[in-house]
């Protein structure tokens, strides 16, 4: 339902915590967040509102980092639980992936992970994606490359954003059907389903366009179409008051 992700000099816990809460108002079952730090990803999920987040992030509080991703989730596969609430992590816990929308070929996609050995643990059509990405990632060592080829695969309407342990200083996101907006700060980028959840830190946005990837680091933004062009029409805009 809500998605932020956070690169630059900051809390990546604090900004995508905050963002969530400007995201709260278009309702949601459960959140969650995993930040990038010491080589790893650490998550933290909960079914319920931010205010469950929360209490379970000062009882196992996580790790500092700059790097970040949350969510707000309104189930459409799975109920609201902790475990079908997002981030989803693959096998190996290096890549964490959150989802708005619906990917209508996940059960095709999970058999085929499932003979690949997989044993997923979640209810959602979102957690095959982190599978997917990791083996891509594997393959070709560049995340954003690894989203554009695993949004080839899926079928339906989405947005995707993502990080991955081994490349701590990106996050990626794609879209089909679904909003994403680039934030553009100062040294710092932020990746949203809706302006308002980063638009106290800045006003200078970019909206991805139809079948897009975005490689989100703290100075650069990189647009790619999912036919491995770049986008060369992606112009940053000034978000108003209103
Ligand atoms: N289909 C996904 C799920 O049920 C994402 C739902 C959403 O957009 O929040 O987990």
């Amino acid at each position: 339902c809500g998605i932020v992700g956070y690169v630059g000099g900051r809390s990546a816990l604090d900004v995508v915590l905050a963002g969530l809460k400007r995201l709260e108002y278009r309702g949601y079952d459960s959140a969650g967040v995993a930040v990038l730090a010491d080589g790893s990803l650490a998550a933290a999920k909960k079914a319920g509102k931010l205010v469950n987040l929360e209490k379970e992030l000062s009882v196992r509080p996580l790790p500092a980092g700059g790097t970040g991703i949350g969510h707000t989730r309104w189930a459409t596969h799975g109920g609201p639980t902790d475990v079908n609430a997002h981030p989803h992590l693959d096998g190996a816990g290096r890549v964490g992936v959150v989802h708005n929308g619906i990917i209508e070929n996940f059960a095709a996609l999970r058999a085929e992970l499932a003979d690949r050995g997989h044993d997923l643990r979640s209810e959602t059509d979102t957690e095959v994606v982190a599978y997917l990405l990791a083996e891509e990632f594997s393959s070709c060592a560049d995340l954003a490359e690894a989203m554009r080829l695993v949004s080839l695969r899926l079928e339906g309407a989405f947005t995707l954003v993502a990080v991955v342990a081994d490349d701590p200083d990106v996050v990626v996101g794609a879209r089909r059907n679904s909003p994403l907006v680039v934030g553009v700060g100062e040294d710092e980028s932020f990746l949203a389903s809706d302006v308002a959840a980063f638009i106290a830190h800045t006003r200078s946005a970019v909206e991805l366009g139809q079948d897009q990837v975005v490689e989100l680091r703290r100075d650069a933004i990189r647009i790619t179409g999912f036919d491995g062009r770049p986008a060369d029409d992606a112009r940053a805009y000034h978000v108003g008051w209103d």
